[in-house]
Protein backbone atom coordinates (compact mmCIF):
# COMPACT_ATOMS: atom_id res chain seq x y z
CA UNK A 1 0.00 0.00 0.00
CA UNK A 2 1.23 3.74 -0.80
CA UNK A 3 2.93 5.47 2.01
CA UNK A 4 1.01 8.74 2.58
CA UNK A 5 2.60 12.18 4.09
CA UNK A 6 0.41 14.90 5.29
CA UNK A 7 1.52 18.11 6.73
CA UNK A 8 -1.37 20.24 7.41
CA UNK A 9 -4.30 18.72 9.94
CA UNK A 10 -6.38 19.99 12.38
CA UNK A 11 -7.59 18.55 16.12
CA UNK A 12 -10.37 19.59 18.70
CA UNK A 13 -7.17 21.72 20.11
CA UNK A 14 -8.53 24.03 17.53
CA UNK A 15 -11.11 23.96 14.73
CA UNK A 16 -10.92 20.60 14.38
CA UNK A 17 -13.43 17.54 16.26
CA UNK A 18 -10.86 14.50 17.06
CA UNK A 19 -8.46 14.55 19.48
CA UNK A 20 -4.72 13.48 18.60
CA UNK A 21 -5.20 10.19 19.52
CA UNK A 22 -7.98 9.87 17.23
CA UNK A 23 -6.74 11.43 14.70
CA UNK A 24 -3.24 9.75 14.91
CA UNK A 25 -5.36 6.37 14.72
CA UNK A 26 -6.98 7.50 11.72
CA UNK A 27 -3.91 8.30 10.07
CA UNK A 28 -2.01 4.86 10.60
CA UNK A 29 -5.33 3.05 9.84
CA UNK A 30 -4.90 4.94 5.72
CA UNK A 31 -1.26 4.53 5.74
CA UNK A 32 -0.08 7.62 6.91
CA UNK A 33 3.81 7.45 7.08
CA UNK A 34 4.80 11.53 7.96
CA UNK A 35 2.18 13.19 9.91
CA UNK A 36 2.54 17.17 10.96
CA UNK A 37 -0.08 18.42 13.37
CA UNK A 38 -0.89 22.51 12.51
CA UNK A 39 -4.08 23.50 14.81
CA UNK A 40 -4.70 27.22 14.21
CA UNK A 41 -2.16 28.90 16.69
CA UNK A 42 -1.34 26.55 18.81
CA UNK A 43 0.94 23.28 20.07
CA UNK A 44 -1.26 22.16 22.60
CA UNK A 45 -1.56 18.66 20.99
CA UNK A 46 1.54 17.79 19.59
CA UNK A 47 2.45 16.36 22.44
CA UNK A 48 -0.30 13.62 22.85
CA UNK A 49 -0.01 13.28 18.60
CA UNK A 50 3.82 12.49 19.24
CA UNK A 51 3.52 9.92 21.50
CA UNK A 52 1.25 8.12 19.93
CA UNK A 53 2.35 8.64 16.34
CA UNK A 54 5.76 7.08 18.06
CA UNK A 55 3.64 4.06 18.77
CA UNK A 56 2.11 4.04 15.58
CA UNK A 57 5.55 4.01 13.90
CA UNK A 58 4.68 7.59 12.31
CA UNK A 59 6.99 9.86 11.64
CA UNK A 60 5.91 13.11 13.56
CA UNK A 61 5.86 16.76 12.80
CA UNK A 62 5.00 19.46 15.58
CA UNK A 63 3.57 22.46 13.62
CA UNK A 64 0.82 25.01 14.41
CA UNK A 65 -0.65 27.19 11.52
CA UNK A 66 -0.23 30.88 11.67
CA UNK A 67 -2.93 33.12 11.82
CA UNK A 68 -1.37 36.60 9.91
CA UNK A 69 -2.66 39.25 7.35
CA UNK A 70 -1.21 40.64 4.29
CA UNK A 71 -2.69 43.87 2.46
CA UNK A 72 -5.98 43.06 4.58
CA UNK A 73 -6.47 39.80 3.75
CA UNK A 74 -6.23 36.59 6.12
CA UNK A 75 -3.47 34.30 5.42
CA UNK A 76 -2.43 31.49 6.75
CA UNK A 77 1.42 30.29 7.65
CA UNK A 78 1.76 27.01 8.62
CA UNK A 79 5.16 26.03 10.65
CA UNK A 80 6.97 22.86 10.74
CA UNK A 81 9.07 21.37 12.82
CA UNK A 82 9.08 23.95 15.64
CA UNK A 83 10.11 24.17 18.56
CA UNK A 84 7.39 24.24 20.99
CA UNK A 85 7.10 26.62 24.33
CA UNK A 86 10.08 29.02 22.00
CA UNK A 87 9.42 32.83 22.83
CA UNK A 88 9.13 34.45 19.99
CA UNK A 89 6.41 31.94 18.77
CA UNK A 90 5.11 32.52 22.13
CA UNK A 91 4.34 35.75 22.03
CA UNK A 92 3.01 35.56 18.23
CA UNK A 93 0.30 32.52 19.31
CA UNK A 94 -0.46 34.57 22.53
CA UNK A 95 -1.06 37.50 20.62
CA UNK A 96 -3.25 35.95 18.44
CA UNK A 97 -4.96 34.10 21.42
CA UNK A 98 -5.97 37.76 22.98
CA UNK A 99 -7.23 39.26 19.43
CA UNK A 100 -9.05 35.66 19.06
CA UNK A 101 -10.87 36.11 22.12
CA UNK A 102 -11.71 39.86 21.99
CA UNK A 103 -13.08 38.61 18.51
CA UNK A 104 -15.55 36.03 19.96
CA UNK A 105 -16.68 38.83 22.39
CA UNK A 106 -17.25 41.38 20.60
CA UNK A 107 -19.09 38.75 18.13
CA UNK A 108 -21.45 37.75 21.22
CA UNK A 109 -21.79 41.03 21.88
CA UNK A 110 -23.06 41.83 18.42
CA UNK A 111 -25.68 38.80 18.05
CA UNK A 112 -26.75 39.90 21.75
CA UNK A 113 -27.73 44.01 20.79
CA UNK A 114 -28.68 42.88 17.81
CA UNK A 115 -31.51 40.76 18.91
CA UNK A 116 -31.14 38.58 15.90
CA UNK A 117 -31.17 35.53 18.13
CA UNK A 118 -33.47 37.14 20.95
CA UNK A 119 -30.47 38.03 23.19
CA UNK A 120 -28.87 35.10 22.67
CA UNK A 121 -25.16 35.42 23.15
CA UNK A 122 -22.72 32.14 22.22
CA UNK A 123 -19.57 33.54 23.25
CA UNK A 124 -19.47 32.51 26.92
CA UNK A 125 -19.70 29.04 26.20
CA UNK A 126 -17.21 29.73 23.71
CA UNK A 127 -14.61 31.15 25.28
CA UNK A 128 -14.85 28.55 28.40
CA UNK A 129 -15.25 25.81 26.29
CA UNK A 130 -11.86 26.19 23.76
CA UNK A 131 -8.55 27.11 24.58
CA UNK A 132 -8.05 28.53 21.15
CA UNK A 133 -11.61 29.80 20.06
CA UNK A 134 -12.71 30.10 16.30
CA UNK A 135 -16.24 31.34 14.54
CA UNK A 136 -16.57 27.82 13.97
CA UNK A 137 -16.85 27.39 17.62
CA UNK A 138 -19.53 29.49 17.54
CA UNK A 139 -21.42 28.17 14.76
CA UNK A 140 -21.16 24.87 16.22
CA UNK A 141 -23.33 26.78 19.47
CA UNK A 142 -25.62 28.18 17.26
CA UNK A 143 -26.70 25.19 15.80
CA UNK A 144 -26.74 23.25 19.65
CA UNK A 145 -29.32 25.75 20.52
CA UNK A 146 -31.13 25.10 17.33
CA UNK A 147 -30.77 28.89 15.69
CA UNK A 148 -28.81 27.00 12.36
CA UNK A 149 -29.21 23.12 10.92
CA UNK A 150 -25.69 23.41 9.97
CA UNK A 151 -22.64 25.06 10.86
CA UNK A 152 -22.30 26.68 7.15
CA UNK A 153 -25.92 27.67 7.72
CA UNK A 154 -25.07 29.48 10.69
CA UNK A 155 -22.27 31.03 8.69
CA UNK A 156 -24.16 31.93 6.34
CA UNK A 157 -26.83 33.43 8.26
CA UNK A 158 -24.82 35.14 11.35
CA UNK A 159 -21.14 35.33 10.62
CA UNK A 160 -20.07 35.56 7.38
CA UNK A 161 -19.24 38.71 5.98
CA UNK A 162 -22.69 40.86 5.52
CA UNK A 163 -23.90 39.47 8.43
CA UNK A 164 -24.70 40.38 11.52
CA UNK A 165 -22.44 39.24 13.58
CA UNK A 166 -19.45 39.98 11.12
CA UNK A 167 -16.73 41.28 12.86
CA UNK A 168 -13.71 42.14 11.08
CA UNK A 169 -10.22 41.33 12.26
CA UNK A 170 -6.39 42.17 11.93
CA UNK A 171 -3.79 39.82 12.60
CA UNK A 172 0.05 40.16 13.01
CA UNK A 173 1.96 40.61 9.99
CA UNK A 174 2.71 37.57 7.54
CA UNK A 175 6.52 38.81 7.81
CA UNK A 176 6.13 37.95 11.87
CA UNK A 177 4.39 35.04 11.14
CA UNK A 178 7.38 33.39 9.30
CA UNK A 179 9.75 35.15 11.65
CA UNK A 180 8.59 33.59 14.78
CA UNK A 181 8.40 30.03 12.95
CA UNK A 182 12.12 30.90 11.93
CA UNK A 183 12.71 31.72 15.47
CA UNK A 184 11.17 28.46 16.18
CA UNK A 185 13.72 26.34 14.36
CA UNK A 186 10.79 25.81 11.72
CA UNK A 187 9.97 25.50 8.22
CA UNK A 188 7.24 28.56 7.06
CA UNK A 189 4.96 26.98 4.60
CA UNK A 190 2.45 29.17 2.83
CA UNK A 191 -1.08 27.57 3.54
CA UNK A 192 -3.40 26.71 0.58
CA UNK A 193 -2.55 29.62 -1.53
CA UNK A 194 -5.56 28.96 -3.91
CA UNK A 195 -7.69 29.93 -1.28
CA UNK A 196 -7.19 33.50 -1.31
CA UNK A 197 -9.26 36.24 -2.41
CA UNK A 198 -6.17 37.44 -4.65
CA UNK A 199 -5.78 37.97 -8.69
CA UNK A 200 -2.80 36.16 -10.04
CA UNK A 201 -0.50 38.86 -10.07
CA UNK A 202 -1.34 39.77 -6.64
CA UNK A 203 -0.49 35.61 -5.49
CA UNK A 204 2.54 35.87 -7.40
CA UNK A 205 3.55 39.05 -5.14
CA UNK A 206 2.83 37.29 -1.63
CA UNK A 207 4.29 34.48 -2.74
CA UNK A 208 7.66 36.76 -3.73
CA UNK A 209 6.97 38.53 -0.61
CA UNK A 210 7.14 35.46 1.51
CA UNK A 211 10.01 34.10 0.27
CA UNK A 212 11.66 37.19 0.79
CA UNK A 213 11.00 37.49 4.27
CA UNK A 214 12.47 34.24 5.04
CA UNK A 215 9.51 31.40 4.03
CA UNK A 216 10.57 28.08 3.04
CA UNK A 217 7.33 26.63 1.20
CA UNK A 218 4.22 26.78 -0.24
CA UNK A 219 1.40 24.08 -0.47
CA UNK A 220 0.95 22.92 -4.04
CA UNK A 221 -0.91 19.78 -3.98
CA UNK A 222 -3.70 20.01 -1.08
CA UNK A 223 -6.85 17.61 -0.61
CA UNK A 224 -10.50 19.23 -2.61
CA UNK A 225 -8.22 21.35 -4.68
CA UNK A 226 -9.10 21.17 -8.66
CA UNK A 227 -6.36 19.85 -11.20
CA UNK A 228 -6.01 23.20 -12.41
CA UNK A 229 -5.22 24.62 -9.04
CA UNK A 230 -2.59 22.16 -8.57
CA UNK A 231 -0.96 22.75 -11.65
CA UNK A 232 -1.15 26.57 -11.22
CA UNK A 233 0.27 26.71 -7.58
CA UNK A 234 3.18 24.20 -9.20
CA UNK A 235 3.97 26.40 -11.65
CA UNK A 236 4.21 29.51 -8.74
CA UNK A 237 6.40 26.98 -6.35
CA UNK A 238 8.28 26.62 -9.77
CA UNK A 239 8.89 30.40 -10.39
CA UNK A 240 9.54 31.56 -6.90
CA UNK A 241 11.47 29.17 -5.66
CA UNK A 242 9.39 28.13 -2.71
CA UNK A 243 9.65 24.04 -2.25
CA UNK A 244 5.84 22.24 -2.68
CA UNK A 245 4.11 20.75 0.42
CA UNK A 246 1.53 18.55 0.71
CA UNK A 247 -1.54 17.41 3.06
CA UNK A 248 -5.23 17.42 3.36
CA UNK A 249 -6.05 20.20 5.91
CA UNK A 250 -8.28 17.47 7.71
CA UNK A 251 -10.66 19.00 10.31
CA UNK A 252 -13.49 16.28 11.21
CA UNK A 253 -14.90 13.11 9.75
CA UNK A 254 -17.41 14.94 8.35
CA UNK A 255 -15.77 16.56 5.66
CA UNK A 256 -15.04 13.35 3.77
CA UNK A 257 -13.83 15.48 0.64
CA UNK A 258 -10.29 15.87 2.77
CA UNK A 259 -9.45 13.14 4.78
CA UNK A 260 -6.20 12.42 6.74
CA UNK A 261 -3.49 11.78 3.91
CA UNK A 262 -5.19 12.46 0.87
CA UNK A 263 -3.52 14.89 -1.27
CA UNK A 264 -2.25 14.30 -5.01
CA UNK A 265 1.46 13.19 -5.84
CA UNK A 266 3.86 16.67 -6.07
CA UNK A 267 4.46 17.95 -9.95
CA UNK A 268 7.78 16.94 -11.27
CA UNK A 269 9.69 20.31 -10.74
CA UNK A 270 8.68 21.36 -7.43
CA UNK A 271 11.13 20.67 -4.94
CA UNK A 272 9.69 18.35 -1.99
CA UNK A 273 9.12 20.72 1.19
CA UNK A 274 9.64 17.14 3.38
CA UNK A 275 13.39 16.73 1.89
CA UNK A 276 13.90 20.14 3.88
CA UNK A 277 12.85 18.73 7.14
CA UNK A 278 15.07 17.89 9.79
CA UNK A 279 15.78 14.40 9.59
CA UNK A 280 13.13 12.11 12.11
P1 LIG B 1 -11.90 32.19 12.62
O1 LIG B 1 -10.45 31.77 12.65
O2 LIG B 1 -12.41 32.58 13.97
O3 LIG B 1 -12.21 33.20 11.56
O4 LIG B 1 -12.73 30.89 12.27
C1 LIG B 1 -12.35 30.10 11.19
C2 LIG B 1 -13.27 28.91 11.10
O5 LIG B 1 -14.49 29.30 10.53
C3 LIG B 1 -12.70 27.83 10.19
O6 LIG B 1 -13.09 26.56 10.71
C4 LIG B 1 -13.36 28.12 8.88
O7 LIG B 1 -13.47 26.95 8.10
C5 LIG B 1 -14.71 28.60 9.31
N1 LIG B 1 -15.30 29.53 8.36
C6 LIG B 1 -14.90 30.79 8.10
N2 LIG B 1 -15.69 31.38 7.18
C7 LIG B 1 -16.63 30.48 6.84
C8 LIG B 1 -17.75 30.47 5.95
N3 LIG B 1 -18.08 31.56 5.21
N4 LIG B 1 -18.49 29.35 5.86
C9 LIG B 1 -18.19 28.27 6.62
N5 LIG B 1 -17.15 28.20 7.48
C10 LIG B 1 -16.38 29.28 7.59
MN1 LIG C 1 -9.63 25.44 10.28
MN1 LIG D 1 -6.12 27.56 6.76
MN1 LIG E 1 -5.87 24.31 8.20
Amino acid sequence: MQRLIDLHTHTHHSDGVLSPSELVARAAARQVAVLALTDHDTMAGCDAAAADCRAAGIRFVPGAELTAGWRGQEIHVVGLALQAGETTLRTYLDDVLSRRRRRIAAIGEKLRTERTLDGFDPSAAVLAGSAMPTRMHIARELVCAGHAATTQAAFDRYLARRTPGYVPQEWPTVESAVAAINAAGGLAVLAHPHRYKLSNGALRELCDHFSAVGGAGMEVSIAGQSPNDLSRLARLARLTGLAGSVGSDFHEPGMPWRPVGRSDKLPDGVEPLLDRLPPP
